[in-house]
């Protein structure tokens, strides 16, 4: 009798890349929370022998053989033996394959010199950004775009460069798909603005620059997690300079916040934003570990979760029916005389700003789009480096109408290029348009959802999340699953209608 095949010595070496990269991310976590600065790069060095023992792990004979009893693996051509196989197996075999096919095209040597110029660029981005020293960090970017650039070449692209670099961040996803998405949104959102800056009314958003204690407002960031289902057994909240998510396993998945006395936005929504990302994390099935299917789908459904929970839920009104009264107990001095209109008035006050990460829901986008024209021109070979503080300066005027006085809070704001991060930008606005699209569809799925959000009653919606995405991993592609869930393709059509008519009621 012929011996039946099975997934599960592939399975077990995929586990074991698995426990490599995570080792690595513990690494990375470390860096960014409690690394003491003289080791940096005594870390580069870890780092960049771990990522790089995983990628040759991966690409080795053993997974090579083991994939090839199951797939074509020039082609990607399922072969016979998966016939009996159940459709989420055949999807672990079809997202392995994937991987395998990008991970073959870079040499082990291209890996290291990657991961080692990453890890130094973003100590020496971190200081050029407190000196305000774009030149410091100049010949570090230089060396990352060249090597993205060598990258764009062994991935190999048929329209542009950069849908190389996309594509690892989002998979299918094109600048030819992007262009006209992003040119309709901006039509739309630049006329909302217009509307919005010459209204009479102007919110006061200065109640949120009041003084409130660090230690009360980490407290109450903690309790909106513990509402929201994030599950501290699983978990911690640590503080880092930009608040992330990072997760080793299911059962430890862990976020940063930071906490400003007079800024109270900041910690509040990188609390619910990052809280977003770490139940998507921790709703992962943790059978799956180490497979395709135990791992997120792309940036962009990661984004979703975030901006779902930052703004669908954080900067509504029903949210705060229920959690401004107890703000308003831990800050009596503050916020007692404030009214929950008000507030809201004031956490959804949209104006131009310098900062990305502390933009409102309209000029986020606008931002986005700005960061991505940039790389465009960068990846494409129409600009040098050097000419990135100028050319941000210029398009911050044509965007937003205001220009920095200093680059720290221009083009050295953002520490994705000195992570290599180049394509990663446009995830961010696909997730604020996934996340319109799926909080509009939990909206008629989960019965009275506004009245339970307005009671504080949120794990209704954690569970709707858990079993509509979380679960399945990458057994299906963004684009398909959002389009079983809400039986539409990617549109900006949700965003655009939520953001109207919530500014139409707070700007008359
Ligand atoms: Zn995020």
């Amino acid at each position: 009798m012929p011996q039946t095949l099975s997934l599960d010595p592939l399975i077990a070496k995929l586990r074991e890349i698995h426990h490599i990269r995570d080792a690595a991310a513990l690494l990375s976590w470390d860096q960014e929370t409690h690394m003491p600065a003289g080791s940096g790069q005594a870390r580069a060095e870890q780092l960049a022998t771990l990522q790089t023992l995983a990628h040759d792990t991966f690409v080795s004979a053993d997974i090579t053989s083991l994939l090839a009893q199951w797939i074509d693996l020039d082609t990607g051509t399922p072969l016979s033996s998966q016939k009996s196989l159940p459709h989420h197996q055949q999807a672990l075999l079809r997202e392995t394959w994937q991987d395998f096919r990008k991970a073959r095209k870079l040499p082990s040597a291209f890996v290291t010199r990657l991961e080692r110029e990453c890890s130094l660029a973003q100590q020496v981005w971190t200081q050029a950004r407190q000196q305000n020293n774009f030149k410091a960090f100049l010949p570090n970017l230089r060396s990352i775009v060249a090597l993205k650039l060598e990258e764009t070449q062994y991935l190999g692209y048929t329209d542009s460069p950069y849908d190389a670099l996309l594509d690892t961040y989002e998979p299918d996803v094109t600048v030819a798909q992007i262009r006209p998405l992003f040119a309709t949104l901006r039509e739309r959102l630049v006329a909302l603005l217009g509307d919005i800056l010459n209204s009479p009314t102007i919110p006061d958003a200065s109640i949120l620059s009041q003084s409130f204690d660090t230690t009360k407002q980490l407290t109450f960031g903690k309790m909106i997690l513990d509402a929201m289902g994030y599950d501290f057994d699983r978990g911690r909240l640590d503080l880092s300079a930009h608040p992330f998510t990072t997760s080793f396993h299911p059962t430890d998945v862990r976020i940063t916040t930071r906490v400003f006395e007079r800024d109270l936005p900041s910690c509040l929504f990188s609390c619910l934003h990052e809280g977003g990302h770490g139940l998507y994390e921790q709703g992962l099935n943790a059978e799956q570990y180490g497979t395709p299917l135990g791992e997120t789908i792309s940036l962009g459904i990661h984004e979703s979760q975030s901006r779902l929970w930052e703004n669908c839920v954080g900067r509504s009104k029903a949210f705060w029916k229920h959690f401004f009264p107890i703000l308003q107990n831990i800050f009596p001095e503050q916020l007692t005389s404030v009214s929950l209109d008000a507030f809201y008035a004031a956490i959804n006050h949209v104006t131009p700003s310098l900062i990305r990460v502390e933009a409102d829901e309209l000029t986020y986008n606008l931002h986005v789009m700005l960061r991505f024209e940039i790389e465009l021109e960068l990846i494409e070979g129409r600009i040098q480096v050097k000419e990135l503080p100028s050319l941000w300066n210029e398009k911050m005027n044509e965007y937003l109408g205001i220009i920095p006085d200093n680059d720290a809070d221009g083009v050295l704001q953002d520490v994705h290029w000195s992570l290599g991060a180049f394509g990663y930008f446009p995830t961010y606005t696909l997730g604020n348009l996934y996340a319109a699209m799926l909080f509009e569809q939990a909206s008629k799925d989960i019965q009275d959802l506004p009245r339970s959000i307005a009671t504080g009653q949120l794990l209704s919606l954690k569970t709707w999340l858990n079993q509509n995405i979380h679960q399945y991993g990458r057994q299906f592609p963004a684009d398909g699953l959002v389009h079983t869930i809400t039986k539409t393709h990617l549109t900006p059509e949700p965003f655009l209608n939520y953001l109207t008519s919530k500014m139409k009621a707070l700007y008359a």
